[in-house]
């Protein structure tokens, strides 16, 4: 048992550690228990990602021996109670690798920017769902307790978005070169998915940001220019999107501790 624990001490040192705000999700997995299956999610690959300057796309790339979309796709479709359906938005060319999948999901075609893409996953989703989660499939970290506590908000308020309040000092700059000023931290928080919000606000959302021709990067900023709330759901640093090579890295470690850490626990608690 010492053995153990002195080894336990030794690996953790070894793997940096990124901080982590937890909180229980019981309240939010008792509001699931007493739902219907009444999610639809939406499931994004139909990005070009050229940042990663890869040969393929960013959530096509292996992270430890596996395809990083199919980290969320495996765990919606296994671990999350609530979901009526799962859309996974994505090129023709690459479903020859989702075989596996195809009893299970549907397919729905990219568009040329990020909203057209929602839209077309959007199209697929069942009527009746009671709300749409939107999920970057270049971010394989996200974790069960963060999807339950970000629909229970979506639930309660109509939209809700995971994020984290931003660690950085932020300074904006007019030229690119010089500072023009120090942002307030205090007020601004980095923003993750799932985004989860109402399909009739999203429609709602979509039709004035189209007759208006405003320009949105996010999903909840089609609610915004509604002037309807948008709930913060804390979620992780961790939930990271893997963009450029150096984020592979860091995802591939916090992978590693998170197996480690299952790994010595069972060794721990063994008989
Ligand atoms: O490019 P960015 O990193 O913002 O993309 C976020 C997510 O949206 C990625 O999972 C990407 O595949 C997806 N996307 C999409 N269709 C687009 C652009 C991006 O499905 N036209």
């Amino acid at each position: 048992m010492m053995r153990a624990l002195l080894l336990l001490a030794a690996a953790k040192a070894l793997v940096p550690t990124l901080p982590t705000q937890r909180r229980s999700s019981r309240a939010a997995l008792t509001m699931m228990a007493e739902k219907k299956d009444d999610v639809a999610v939406v499931i994004l690959a139909g990005g070009t990602g050229s940042r990663m300057k890869a040969d393929r796309p960013k959530q096509f790339l292996p992270l430890r021996g596996k395809m990083i979309i199919k980290y969320s796709l495996d765990l919606f479709l296994n671990d999350i109670e609530g979901i009526c359906k799962v859309v996974v938005v994505l090129a023709e060319q690459y479903r020859q690798d989702f075989k596996e999948y195809a009893d299970r999901v549907t397919f729905a075609d990219p568009g040329a920017e990020r909203q057209d893409s929602v839209k077309s996953g959007l199209d697929s989703c069942p009527e009746d769902a009671a709300l749409v989660a939107i999920h970057d499939a270049a971010r394989p970290l996200v974790t069960p307790d963060e999807i339950y506590s970000v629909f229970g908000d979506a639930r309660e308020h109509g939209a809700a978005v995971l994020g984290v309040p931003v660690k950085a000092t932020v300074k904006e700059s007019g030229d690119g070169k010089f500072v023009l000023r120090t942002v307030d931290r205090s007020r601004l928080w980095e923003v993750h998915t799932p985004q989860v919000i109402e399909p009739a606000l999203l429609k709602r959302g979509f039709a004035k940001v189209d007759a208006e021709k405003l320009e949105i990067t996010d999903d909840v900023s089609v609610v915004e220019q509604l002037g309807a709330p948008v709930r913060l759901t804390l979620g992780e640093y961790t939930n990271l999107k893997v963009t450029t090579p150096d984020d592979m890295v860091v995802a591939g470690q916090i992978l590693d501790q998170r197996r480690g850490k299952s790994g010595w626990r069972k060794l721990l608690f063994w008989k």
